[in-house]
């Protein structure tokens, strides 16, 4: 896939790169291994010193990093500044905590002192995409970096400027020159940087088929990933829920990111009581959504990230169409240049068919009809994924049963899935393994070593 920058609003072609030459990568990666040499022993102060600035930088220029996203990827602008600011928050949250959260913890056993001491790794590959081209980005390397590692960055083709930018804070903001690098390769570049004895673990955030090559190479050469994949979140509604307020969340977690996020609810299973009066709303909100330029302020939602993406998801609702779904409204591309696609409500889905099985990457809903409680679960649990889950209800033990018996990384109660540094972020199943956030996942890229210090006589006294 080449590297450029497409403005998907337009079709245009913005800006082309060059990859990096075998020599240039060459030199990150041994400049990635030297820089670790030293940086692992810098202390938290001095990290969290230039996390902060980061979170500063982020701040003051929230504004310009809000419109290259969405000159890039077609973020309506104001999510892209929200975008910024989050990063922001992840930067200062890890300067805060990453010292506690890696503090040495004193376990007692039958040594004089035994404890588990946290360091770092080394050199991490982090292969990101284009959804959130900040985000993903800053929830790897503020933990990383803060735990004492560098990073590599791979980061989505279609998001080169994005790249270069966050390289860029992290230099200015005081961290040293390897400390974090962007490379400008393509995914086949990314077989042999697995390989490279230099690179110690992986992350990778993206599609499935990424994932599971990304783990299978890393696996082979036993070196740690933590991979964030795809995702088709259920979002429940029981009849005990507030309606108007689940209508309107379940509108804006379909359409989050012109709907194309791993946590997008994706599948709307309603109960069979307030089932008409639930299709009947989100209809007529997803109607109202203003599709447009998305560097208009006003615009809910703009254009898909790539021509490929527009095509994929023209197709996926075809093939649901042919499987005997109905469209309520959307079902196709508008009429004018750029990757946009009508908000799209799909009901009569074959429960059993592929699509239903799929992950939807657009602003394309589907809604299920369930009888109770058991068949909502049932059918929330009945595909690959396992990312995210919401569920509606006011029912105690309504709640406890979908706490207990989703197959998800998380549930949100009355609520839409969202990330948050505060909590940790992750799937099961087909969604991925490791966490992302909080103490978890600073922790995923650290030697967990344990220190057992026993009672000796000193040497002296044995010779006496
Ligand atoms: P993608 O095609 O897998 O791309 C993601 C990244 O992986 C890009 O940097 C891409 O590089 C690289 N890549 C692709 N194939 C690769 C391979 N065989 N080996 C190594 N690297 C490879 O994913 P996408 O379509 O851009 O992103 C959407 C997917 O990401 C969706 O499934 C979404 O749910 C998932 N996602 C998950 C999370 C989460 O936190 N769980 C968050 C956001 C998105 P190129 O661009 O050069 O191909």
């Amino acid at each position: 896939m080449a590297i450029n920058t497409i403005n998907p609003t337009t079709g245009e072609t913005v800006k082309t790169f060059d990859e990096l030459t075998s020599a240039q990568l060459e030199a990150k990666l041994q400049l990635a291994a030297t820089t670790f040499q030293t940086y692992r022993h810098t202390s938290f102060a001095d990290r969290a010193r230039s996390m902060t600035r980061a979170a500063e930088i982020l701040e003051s220029e929230k504004q310009e990093f809000g419109r290259l996203m969405t000159i890039e990827m077609g973020k309506p602008v104001k999510a892209a500044i929200s975008e910024a600011e989050k990063c922001a928050l992840v930067c200062r949250y890890y300067a805060e905590n990453a010292q506690q959260h890696l503090a040495d913890q004193v376990v007692e056993t039958n040594a004089k002192r035994s404890y588990v001491h946290f360091q770092p790794l080394g050199p991490v590959l982090a292969v990101m995409p284009w959804n959130f081209p900040f985000w993903q980005v800053f929830r790897f390397a503020a933990p990383a970096l803060m735990a004492g590692n560098v990073g590599l960055l791979k980061h989505a083709s279609n998001v080169p400027q994005c790249a270069l930018a966050i390289e860029e804070i992290f230099r200015r903001a005081g961290f040293p020159e390897g400390a974090f690098q962007t490379l400008l390769i393509g995914s086949d570049k990314v077989e042999d940087i697995l390989k490279d004895a230099r690179v110690v673990a992986a992350t990778l955030t993206g599609s499935e088929p990424a994932g599971s090559s990304v783990a299978s190479i890393a696996g082979k050469a036993i070196k740690k990933t933590v991979l964030e994949l795809g995702g088709s979140d259920p979002f429940i509604v029981m009849p005990s829920a507030n309606l108007a307020e689940a209508v309107t969340t379940a509108v804006k977690a379909r359409t989050i990111n012109n709907g194309q996020s791993c946590i997008a609810a994706k599948r709307f299973i309603v109960a069979a009581e307030i089932y008409n009066d639930f299709e009947q709303r989100f209809v007529e909100q997803m109607k109202a959504l203003r599709v447009g330029d998305p560097l208009n302020e006003e615009t809910d939602i703009g254009p898909l990230a790539t021509s490929q993406i527009l095509t994929d998801l023209d197709e996926q609702v075809k093939r649901a169409v042919a499987e005997g779904a109905r469209v309520l409204s959307g079902g196709k591309r508008l009429d004018r240049p750029g990757n946009f696609y009508e908000p799209t409500v799909l009901v009569d889905i074959n429960p059993s068919g592929p699509v239903s099985c799929e992950e939807i990457f657009g602003p394309v809903a589907m809604l299920f009809r369930v009888n109770d409680i058991d068949e909502a679960i049932r059918l929330a649990n009945a595909t690959p994924f396992g990312l995210g889950s919401a569920a509606w209800t006011n029912d105690r033990g309504e709640q406890h049963r979908f706490i207990e018996e989703l197959e998800a990384g998380s549930v949100f109660i009355n609520g839409m899935v969202a990330s948050d540094p505060r909590l940790p972020f992750g799937g099961v199943k087909h969604s991925g393994y490791g966490r992302e956030l909080a103490e978890f996942g600073i922790r995923e890229f650290v030697n967990i070593k344990t220190v057992w210090i026993g009672e000796s006589k000193a040497a002296t006294e044995d010779t006496e």
